[in-house]
């Protein structure tokens, strides 16, 4: 696959390009916002084309799909416009700044008959393909209660739109709760239906929430407890699942390479539990490849996108407000 990149950006510098290289893709032009970014960016990657206009990718028809990874209010015009041109489209999480952009964009691929898929990396890891198994084989028997701790301290070079720039997307909500929202749908197979919250800014958001904690219901019955943040530097992230015959406790798990420990405890003790040590972005990669290829669906499509980003806006909705929201997710025609 002849890749586009939209978007000169930290993640595709530190993970996207190398995982597409090692997926047997070829990164073939980079656009930015800026020309010089653009230039800088593609001397330092070894990216042959560079440019400020979207159609140095949709126009060549060598091009087979883009990655967005702009700041968030750019996903949604510059996935419509990729998906006109007729492109695979991998987008960044959130996919916009709204549940009903975000259903626009994945409506329009769907009518093109082209994949649309969110880069949610964290169901394409081993630890949580490993836990959602134990959790299917009913070794925890009916799952009660789900707890994702998800608190990190961003590092400096990321404080910029995401803790000040709301027209950008930023806030710990969009960022890291779009993640927790699509954890807790992979594990249990199941959409949040209503969610109560809280957010704050403790010590790094201007004008946009740093932290938020928040408890979604479940159809099962089942109770989630997520809290994300940008201000704790040694809280440590990692979820835990509890049922009735048995409780799950991962540490170390929310992050972006293949890292954390698993524990199982039930009746008959306590085991680690082994899982495969693969790159999750380059797992969502091939995932993707196979997907255009009429093989399978992405791993988190783009419904799966739509989802995570309607229970995050319902997480602030209910922040901002002091009052439960029902999450309310569109699906696909
Ligand atoms: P960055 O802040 O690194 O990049 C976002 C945009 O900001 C770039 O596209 C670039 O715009 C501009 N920019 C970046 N650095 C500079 C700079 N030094 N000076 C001026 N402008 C700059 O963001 P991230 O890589 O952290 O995030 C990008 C997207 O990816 C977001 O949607 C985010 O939510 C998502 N993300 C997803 C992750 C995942 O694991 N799935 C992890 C991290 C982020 P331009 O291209 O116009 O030059």
């Amino acid at each position: 696959m002849r890749w586009g990149l939209i978007g000169a950006s930290t993640i595709a510098e530190q993970f996207m390009i190398g995982a597409i290289r090692a997926t047997g893709g070829t990164v073939a032009g980079i656009v930015s916002t800026t020309e010089a970014r653009a230039a800088d960016f593609a001397r330092a990657q070894g990216i042959p084309a560079h440019g400020t206009a979207l159609s140095l990718l949709l126009e060549d028809p060598t091009i087979g799909a883009v990655y967005i990874s702009s700041t968030n209010e750019k996903h949604h015009a510059q996935a419509l416009a990729a998906i006109r041109a007729g492109k695979h489209v991998l987008c960044e999480k959130p996919l916009a700044m709204t549940v009903a952009e975000a259903s626009e964009m994945v409506r329009a691929a769907d009518a093109a008959g082209l994949t649309f898929a969110t880069n949610h990396h964290l169901r394409c890891s081993g630890s949580h393909r490993a836990i959602r198994d134990l959790i299917a084989r009913g070794r925890i028997g009916r799952v009660l209660s789900l707890r994702l701790f998800h608190a990190v301290h961003l590092p400096a070079s990321l404080q910029g739109w995401r803790i000040k720039d709301a027209s950008a997307g930023g806030g710990v909500i969009p960022d890291i709760t779009v993640h927790d929202a699509d954890v807790a749908r992979f594990l249990l197979g199941e959409d949040p239906l209503t969610v109560v919250a809280q957010m704050s800014a403790s010590g790094m958001g201007q004008g946009v929430e740093d932290s938020a904690m928040s408890v979604w219901t479940m159809p099962s019955g089942a109770m989630v407890q997520s809290h994300e943040s940008f201000t704790h530097p040694f809280a440590g992230s990692g979820l835990e699942v509890h049922g009735t015959e048995g409780s799950i406790f991962a540490r170390g798990v929310m992050t972006q390479r293949p890292l954390g420990e698993i524990e199982l405890v039930t009746g008959q003790g306590r085991e680690a539990v082994p899982y495969p040590q693969h790159d999750l972005y380059a797992q969502g990669l091939t995932d993707f490849l196979a997907a255009t290829e009429g093989r399978g669906q992405p791993a988190a499509t783009g419904w799966d996108g739509v989802a995570s980003l309607a229970v995050a806006l319902a997480v602030r909705t209910a922040a901002q407000t002091g009052t439960r929201q029902t999450v309310d997710i569109p699906r696909a025609a």
